[in-house]
């Protein structure tokens, strides 16, 4: 079964790093799919890659990846259990000097990378999923969510079976403006993470 689960990712990997059914391909080096065993419990859904993982083809391998790690070091999730993906698979950004700088997704461009996410969830059938910020809450509901009011809960989907946890996007632990709010912030993502784990516990 995760023989076969891990062929048919190999394979939808492959066909995504050909799409190009909106523009974000043609600025970015590669896509960046999912990744983690076929069988995991937990799915982790961030926004896009970011800089260093459009350059590695990895995901959350740069410095929100780090935070992420350290959130589920918190959680006592092994990170090795997991299957880690975003909403959208390729970079976007603008130029700022020589600086590549992050930019939202627009809804159809969540809309049009939808497809690669549904075929992810349908492959790997985890027990939760968590959606890491707004953008992921949004792919993950088929709705604008609002974070302050709905992370740390089990939410349905209308879209996906399995439920659904909103919490920040762990970069966002990297904007606050001291080591009390990082820190308060991280304890928060980390909560929010123990509230997915319970369910495949
Ligand atoms: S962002 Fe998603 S929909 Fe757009 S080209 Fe890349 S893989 Fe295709």
């Amino acid at each position: 079964m995760s023989v076969r689960v891990e062929q048919t990712l190999d394979q939808l990997r492959e066909e995504a790093a050909r799409c190009t059914a909106c523009e974000l391909w043609r600025c970015a080096t590669q896509t960046v799919f999912g990744e983690g065993p076929p069988d995991a419990h937990l799915m982790l859904v961030g926004e896009q890659p970011g800089d260093q993982e459009d350059k590695q083809g990895h995901p959350f391998v740069g410095p929100a990846g780090r935070v992420l790690d350290q959130a589920l070091g918190l959680a006592e999730i092994d990170r090795s259990t997991v299957f880690a993906t975003n909403a959208v698979k390729h970079f976007k950004y603008r130029m700022r000097g020589k600086r590549r700088i992050h930019q939202r997704p627009t809804v159809g461009e969540l809309k049009a990378c939808r497809r690669w996410l549904e075929a992810e969830v349908e492959l790997i059938s985890p027990d939760v999923t968590v959606a890491l910020g707004a953008t992921a809450a949004h792919s993950l509901l088929g709705r604008a969510t609002p974070i302050g009011e709905s992370r740390g809960r089990l939410l349905e989907s209308p879209l996906f079976a399995a439920p659904v946890v909103v919490t920040v996007h762990p970069s966002s632990v990297l904007r606050q403006r001291d080591s009390e709010e990082r820190r308060r912030a991280l304890q928060e993502l980390a909560a929010d993470l123990r509230v997915a784990a319970a369910v495949v516990a």
